[in-house]
């Protein structure tokens, strides 16, 4: 479960074309990564994804079904943002439960999924503890344990890692990736950074003024890109 496929995406702010018709699909399982330079539509075509904005045209197929007109809490994914959005006077457990309570689940089913995402995430120790009582890298966890804990069918990505210092962001790639793997869950992961792309992708999606310019694995852009574009932004780590 969990494949998600774009068939003519398009998104319009006014008579701005931002998102020019893409194609394409993701496999259930798989990780995969939409990399780019600021302002080609990377966390549009996320938010698009997500329900967050309506497309403009083209249908977004989840396992099969059209969820192009359904809202994000219909769509089975979770997002992650890059500033951690937690609610500053909530415990980490009362944060990482939110959605549950909102979704209506009794407590003690609520208190055990909790329980059983903060091991997952090594933050057992901290459920207590109110956000600012923790480290960048802790609040992360936090934020992705918000998501996992509603059992996605898909995880939604955007530069999660960008307030984090570089010794952090190295670690919590590995952390990102050994979840999804564990979790057997479907990634989309958008970040600006060449090197995140390169090392955690099981696919990359170059993406430039809103279309999409190649698709393959990071051995595949890097060995094959198919035109400059491509060879230029994934041979030059910032
Ligand atoms: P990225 O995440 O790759 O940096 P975005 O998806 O945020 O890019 O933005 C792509 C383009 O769409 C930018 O030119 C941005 O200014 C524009 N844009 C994004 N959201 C809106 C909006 N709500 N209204 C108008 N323009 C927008
Ligand atoms: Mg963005």
């Amino acid at each position: 479960m969990g494949k998600i496929v774009l068939q003519g995406v398009e998104k319009h702010f006014g008579d701005v074309k931002v998102i020019s018709n893409v194609d394409l699909t993701v496999e259930d399982g798989a990780f995969v990564v939409f990399v780019g330079p600021s302002g080609c539509g990377k966390s549009t075509l996320l938010r698009l994804i997500a329900g967050l904005e309506d497309v403009t045209g083209g249908r977004i197929l989840i396992d099969g079904t059209d969820v192009t007109d359904l809202p994000p809490m219909k769509r089975g994914l979770s997002m992650v943002f890059q500033s951690y959005a937690l609610y500053p006077h909530m415990s980490v457990r009362g944060n990482i439960g939110f959605g549950l309570k909102m979704a209506g689940l009794p407590k003690d089913e609520i208190a055990r999924k909790v329980e059983a995402a903060a091991a997952t995430l090594n933050l057992t120790q901290y459920l207590d503890r109110k956000p600012r009582q923790l480290s960048g890298g802790q609040r992360q966890r936090v934020a992705i344990g918000r998501a996992i804990v509603r059992e996605p069918k898909g995880f939604l990505f955007d530069e999660p890692l960008s307030n984090l210092d570089a010794a952090l962001r190295v670690n919590m790639r590995i952390e990102i990736a050994r979840l999804q793997k564990a979790l057997a869950t479907t990634a989309i992961y958008v970040t600006h950074d060449q090197v995140e792309a390169m090392t955690m992708a099981d696919k990359i999606v170059v993406l430039n003024a809103g279309r999409v310019e190649q698709v393959g694995s990071p051995l595949e852009l890097y060995d094959r890109p198919d035109n400059l574009f491509v060879a230029g932004f994934i041979g030059s780590p910032k």
